[in-house]
């Protein structure tokens, strides 16, 4: 069964996100389809949406605290409110646009794991490191893992090398092929993969061994192409 994740980063409104739940929903409980669906909308487009067991809706990012004076940011408190149990962490575009180290990200991971979500956590090398060679590559992710308690059963982890991410550019079956088969042989967890994932690629890369699903930005946020990506993947 594929999990397939859709991050929305900043597209989308309150009535365009809700009624792309309620269609995905929708198409989920009229398909009986089984694939573990997430979908990480704005933090201003939560809602108290009704959605089948599969299809869980989770925040992009939230800071390390329940609440308190952290201008801008949102806690547990303002999750509860929406029965949000399932948090985006690490992703490319927190670490290397909004400068978050991977000592905050730990401090993140501890938080929301102390309190029981559900975490997609996010490692990925940038470009050059990529072109100096798997070992490097590999060296690199394992940094992201420093502080993180890769044994929380509550983990998926999201492999996506930054130089795929809303490029267009998806890595090859054998950089993700090479990159899965060694995270998982350390840590044994889900292991999506993200990076320019789109319908014509999905399935053969939610098939490929070491994957079990895709996390997907731009080509997740038209409906009809979600739609489509969750069809394509939905007997693996
Ligand atoms: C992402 O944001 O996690 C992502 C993989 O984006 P895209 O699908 O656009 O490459």
């Amino acid at each position: 069964m594929a999990i397939i994740a859709s991050n929305f980063k900043t597209n989308h409104t309150r009535k365009s996100t809700a009624s792309f739940v309620n269609e995905v929903n929708e198409f989920l409980k009229s398909n009986d389809i089984s694939n573990e669906v997430i979908v990480f909308p704005t933090a201003t487009s939560f809602d108290e949406f009704e959605t089948v067991s599969n299809l869980t809706i989770g925040a992009q990012n939230a800071y390390a605290a329940e609440k308190g004076s952290y201008t801008g940011e949102i806690g547990t408190v303002q999750l509860d409110e929406f029965g949000i149990k399932t948090i985006l962490i690490g992703h490319s575009e927190r670490r290397h646009v909004l400068g978050e180290s991977q000592d905050e990200i730990a401090k993140k991971y501890d938080f929301y794991m102390s309190k029981g979500y559900k975490i997609i956590y996010c490692i990925g090398e940038p470009l050059e490191v990529k072109e100096s060679g798997l070992d490097k590559t590999l060296e690199y992710v394992y940094e992201q893992f420093e502080g993180i308690d890769t044994n929380y059963e509550n983990l998926i982890l999201a492999y996506e090398p930054v130089w795929a991410i809303g490029t267009g550019v998806t890595a090859t079956n054998d950089d993700i092929t090479n990159v899965h088969s060694a995270i998982k042989s350390r840590i044994p967890k889900p292991l999506l993969y993200g990076g320019s994932v789109k319908v014509a690629n999905v399935r053969e890369i939610c098939a490929l061994d070491g994957v079990d699903g895709a996390l997907i930005g731009t080509a997740s946020w038209i409906i009809e192409d979600f739609k489509q990506i969750i069809e394509n993947t939905k007997d693996l």
